[in-house]
């Protein structure tokens, strides 16, 4: 079965029946135009993912009748966290689609001294849904968290066993000894750069910065360099 059968259920899958609605059931009924009989793949996010049949379809709700369940798992073996400012418009989409696919668990809208966006309750809602679209297509079955917006200051004091902060100034990516599995925490800075003031306390609180070459990358860019160089050691 293909990755675009694949359907996500916001209610809990717990029985043997589940309605979808919303854009979900819009897509099953008006994109894909199923009919009953039709075989899907549900997932609700919690792992695992279900064998479904289409048993009935409404103007605006698909019923479906679950069959068997198995725990596929493409996760990576460590939490991968992602903090950097919101970029603009389409960026934004592109961002959380990539980070999805990279295993990332957890995305932090961050807010610095220099960022522009602040990352409100209604854009940080909008990145919900970015994040199942993603997750239908690349067949992970958690949804990466989106975090409510946090400031600078407050999240690099949160501790994990390695934490990287995006600089000009650090090690090359190329040098950093990658082998170890480890809760990671990727920090990036917005368009502007971080303020020297921000890498110096970050650095005095163990962070490491981490140089991805001469040029001047989007800050999207230098979250998917770092997200990928650590999730590909895994699998
Ligand atoms: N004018 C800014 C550039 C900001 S780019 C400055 O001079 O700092 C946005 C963010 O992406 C940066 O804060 C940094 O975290 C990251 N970044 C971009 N290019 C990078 C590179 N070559 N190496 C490391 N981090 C980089």
């Amino acid at each position: 079965m293909t990755q675009t059968h694949r359907y996500y259920s916001a209610e809990p899958i717990d029985g043997t029946h589940v309605s979808l609605t919303g854009s979900e059931a819009h897509h099953l009924l008006h994109v894909m135009r199923a009919s009953p009989g039709a075989r899907v793949v549900l997932f609700d996010g919690r792992g695992g993912q279900y064998d479904a049949e289409v048993v009935a379809c409404g103007r605006r709700a698909v019923e479906l009748e679950v069959r068997t369940y198995q725990p596929a798992d493409c996760e990576l073996a460590f939490e991968v966290i992602v903090g950097l400012p919101l970029p603009k418009g389409e960026r934004q989409r592109w961002l959380i689609e990539k980070l999805v696919e990279l295993g990332v668990s957890r995305f932090v809208p961050l807010l610095s001294r220099r960022s522009t966006r602040k990352g409100d309750r209604r854009s940080v809602a909008k990145l919900a849904s970015y994040v199942i679209g993603a997750a239908k297509q690349c067949g992970r079955n958690r949804l990466m968290e989106i975090a409510p917006a946090c400031s600078w200051q407050e999240w690099m004091c949160q501790p994990a066993p390695r934490r990287w902060i995006a600089h000009f100034s650090g090690q090359s990516l190329a040098e950093i000894d990658l082998s170890e599995s480890a809760t990671t925490r990727i920090a990036v800075g917005p368009e502007g750069g971080f303020t020297h003031e921000e890498v110096a306390r970050a650095m005095d609180l163990g962070w490491q910065a981490v140089s991805l070459g001469p040029r001047t990358l989007r800050m999207e860019t230098a979250a998917l360099v770092l997200a990928t160089a650590v999730g590909l050691q895994t699998r």
